[in-house]
């Protein structure tokens, strides 16, 4: 995937990356990605769907292609949004540190990665693989979301590690209480979910029987 540079002032490239599983996208993490895109002035962000997750192995995941496709779809109308296959194309599991180690070199040396995760997955941040060289290659954007404090980490990064203080940015957005196992549920029961959404990956779902067995 290019991206071009041309959009930034001094050449530098602000480069959004926001990880997931993505069965499937929704409005919150589409809210969550255009929110830090204008808040820290990222000049795009990559959608990185999954390979085979390695918290969430043993549960069952969309196919691959399945939620490529969709994120492709939902980020269509975006000109900042982008998808990329690395962790799909990648063999076994994948951790974030590969992925931003990729991002952050090669044709793209030179710019800041900023990693946008929720409010759930930074408060486990301690025990992802590798955790201090991330946090030494790329800059958090820890969103809030509903259901998740942000307090307690906020007092650990006071207390325990200030020098994660200038890695790690809290960022309240607009709360969104959709996740996409709530989306999941809702079609296997035959529920709608308009809105929740966007309509081309409704569309896609429905023509595809995703969802449809609780699995
Ligand atoms: P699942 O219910 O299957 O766990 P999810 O909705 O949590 O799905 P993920 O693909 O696990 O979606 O999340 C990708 C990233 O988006 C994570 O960092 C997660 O915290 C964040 N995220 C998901 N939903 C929201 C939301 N409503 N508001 C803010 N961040 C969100
Ligand atoms: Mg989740």
């Amino acid at each position: 995937m290019f991206l071009s540079r041309s959009n930034s002032v001094n050449g530098k490239l602000n480069l959004g990356l926001m990880g997931g599983t993505f069965d499937p996208i929704h409005m919150g993490h589409l809210v969550t990605a255009e929110e830090a895109r204008q808040q820290f002035d990222l000049d795009y962000v990559v959608f990185v769907p999954s390979g085979i997750p390695p918290h969430k192995e043993k549960e069952k995941i969309s196919l691959p292609e399945h939620r490529f496709l969709m994120t492709s779809l939902a980020v269509m109308s975006n000109p900042h949004f982008f998808v990329s296959p690395f962790e799909i194309d990648c063999e076994g599991p994948t951790y974030t540190i590969d992925t931003v180690r990729h991002f952050s070199c090669g044709e793209r040396e030179g710019s800041e990665v900023f990693f946008i995760t929720g409010a759930d997955a930074i408060l486990e941040i301690f025990t992802w693989k590798d955790y201090e060289d991330l946090l030494r290659l790329c800059t958090f954007i820890a969103v809030s979301r509903p259901g998740y404090s942000l307090d307690r980490f906020r007092e650990t990064l006071g207390s325990d590690c200030p020098e994660m203080k200038h890695k790690v940015h809290l960022l309240e957005i607009p709360a969104l209480a959709v996740s996409s196992t709530f989306i999941r549920e809702r079609v296997t029961l035959g529920k709608t979910i308009k809105y929740l959404t966007p309509e081309p990956v409704e569309q896609y779902i429905k023509k595809h029987g995703l969802y449809l067995s609780g699995g």
